[in-house]
């Protein structure tokens, strides 16, 4: 047993353009086969059909000779003329050979008691005296019934339909034996002829469409192509080239999709670098800080140890604040992780409320007015909620109040979060939503900045924002603001 390599590289098929090529190929010729083979084997019923009619009327037209019927000519038309009696079997024959002359491709003979007799008196097209086995056979043959028709595939003359009936006259011991055979090759030639001619166009046909459906479908497939070889030259370390977007279609489509993908890729893999940078930045403040300290440490000195350690603890314990709200904002990101049901809002605010109250030295008044129900997740809402307290107590001043307040205004839920604190410079209100961005609140409250991207990530996962009103000095207000959805709504979409 060979050893399978873990990974095979799948084996390249045919272009989509051959295999395209090649269905259409296949199908045309398979239409164009039908259609010819068809028309080919009824043209053929009917020109064998011809055949037997004509000799099935010359059948009649010997039968009338020997009852002495009024004969019609060859052309069919009947004539008025009755045949003159036969004294002998020969002067039968001689009178069913003149009156019934050879048509194109046909070919007569008489014979009395087996010998040739009589052969036609124009030249015919087939000379049945050159086959006398054949003749012979069909003098048997027409033993039993008198008259037989048939088709013989003869090796002197080709295939060969023929009418061979025997005749005689009364008193005459003489056996009588009329054929006439009409040259099938040459009857079915101009319907061989036509096929022929039609299969030389058929192929000419296809060439055509080969090579027309060649340029087409090249040209249709080349933005695919564009498509394929820019895609490929876009890594993960240069997500930066866009596919060019040209016309408006199917594949236009595809290019503006793929293009929106690697814009979130970009996205995605820009913000991670950040994060990354972020943490590393983050950490290095507590690191050096610990590294500096330990290496300063008396251990004979019990004061500087326990100092040490203090501060040691302090800063593990803000390293390990900083990983939990890194792992939180991780989560808020993930926009398709939010756990949403039917929640009463009215209920909502008061848990919140209820949490947040028992922190010390500050008023909690409420505002709550939203009532009714909106699909959220409770849990996330009510942990950017309570996060927005959380700063409106660290940032305010003791015994102020603080007032928590929701309302439902123009299908959106507003839940806010008031305080009467130092507030926020201008120029620093879109860098605190920013991660670690912080600003300098010379109260000696340092937090891991990440509070507020917590917060608008979990607004964003809810189709929703974060809005600030703020005045310096008087007090801030953050907003949650996202769209009100109900579990109706939801079905009549669904
Ligand atoms: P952290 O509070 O951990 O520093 P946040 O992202 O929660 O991080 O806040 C970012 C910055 O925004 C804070 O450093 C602070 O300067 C400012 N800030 C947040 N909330 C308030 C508030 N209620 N009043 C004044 N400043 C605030």
């Amino acid at each position: 047993m060979s050893d399978e390599p873990a990974t095979r590289r799948p084996q390249r098929r045919a272009s989509v353009r051959v295999r395209i090529l090649a269905s259409i190929l296949v199908v045309t010729a398979l239409g164009m086969a039908i259609a010819s083979g068809t028309a080919f084997f009824v043209q053929r019923e009917v020109e064998l059909q011809e055949v037997d009619d004509h000799l099935r009327t010359t059948a009649q037209r010997v039968e009338g000779i020997v009852t002495r019927m009024p004969v019609a000519d060859a052309a069919g038309d009947s004539a008025a003329e009755q045949p003159p009696a036969a004294e002998s079997t020969v002067k039968l024959l001689e009178s069913i050979m003149t009156r019934i002359p050879p048509l194109q491709h046909d070919g007569s003979i008489a014979l009395v008691d087996a010998a040739i007799r009589w052969k036609p008196p124009t030249a015919p097209d087939i000379d049945l005296s050159r086959d006398e086995d054949m003749l012979a056979r069909m003098l048997v043959e027409t033993e039993a019934d008198g008259a037989v028709i048939g088709t013989v595939v003869s090796p002197e003359l080709g295939s060969l339909r023929y009418l061979a009936m025997r005749v005689g006259v009364e008193g005459d011991p003489a056996v009588g034996l009329y054929v006439t055979a009409v040259d099938l090759d040459a009857e079915l030639n101009d319907v061989d002829t036509a096929f022929t001619i039609y299969a030389l166009i058929s192929i000419g046909a296809l060439a055509l469409i080969a090579i027309v459906g060649w340029f087409v479908s090249g040209r249709l497939l080349r933005p695919i192509r564009r498509l394929e070889r820019t895609a490929a030259r876009i890594t993960a370390s240069d997500l930066g080239e866009r596919i060019p977007v040209v016309g408006n279609d199917d594949v236009s489509g595809l290019t503006r999709t793929m293009n929106g993908m690697f814009d979130r890729l970009d996205g995605a893999m820009t913000a991670q670098r950040q994060l990354l940078d972020d943490v590393r930045h983050e950490l290095r403040t507590p690191i050096t800080i610990l590294q500096g300290h330990l290496e300063l440490l008396d251990p004979e000195q019990p004061d500087d140890v326990r100092a040490t350690r203090d501060l040691a603890l302090d800063e593990l314990d803000r390293m390990a604040r900083l990983v939990k709200d890194i792992e939180a904002l991780a989560r808020a990101d993930h926009a398709d992780l939010a756990q949403v049901e039917e929640v009463d809002l009215e209920e909502l605010g008061a848990q919140v409320l209820a949490k947040v109250s028992v922190v010390p030295c500050r008023q909690w008044a409420q505002q709550l007015r939203a009532t009714g129900s909106a699909l959220l997740d409770p849990h996330r809402i009510t942990q950017a909620w309570l996060q927005l307290a959380d700063n409106a107590a660290k940032y305010s001043d003791e015994c102020t109040t603080i007032t928590l307040g929701s309302q439902v205004q123009g299908g959106e839920l507003h839940c806010w979060v008031q305080d009467e604190g130092q507030g926020i410079p201008p120029e620093a209100r879109e860098r605190i939503f920013e991660r670690f961005g912080r600003v300098d609140t010379g109260r000696g409250v340092r937090g891991s900045g990440l509070g507020l991207p917590i917060v608008a990530a979990i607004a964003a996962s809810h189709g929703g924002r974060v809005e600030l009103e703020s005045v310096p000095g008087l007090g801030s207000r953050f907003t949650i603001v996202v769209p009100v959805r109900t579990g109706a709504e939801e079905r009549t979409e669904g």
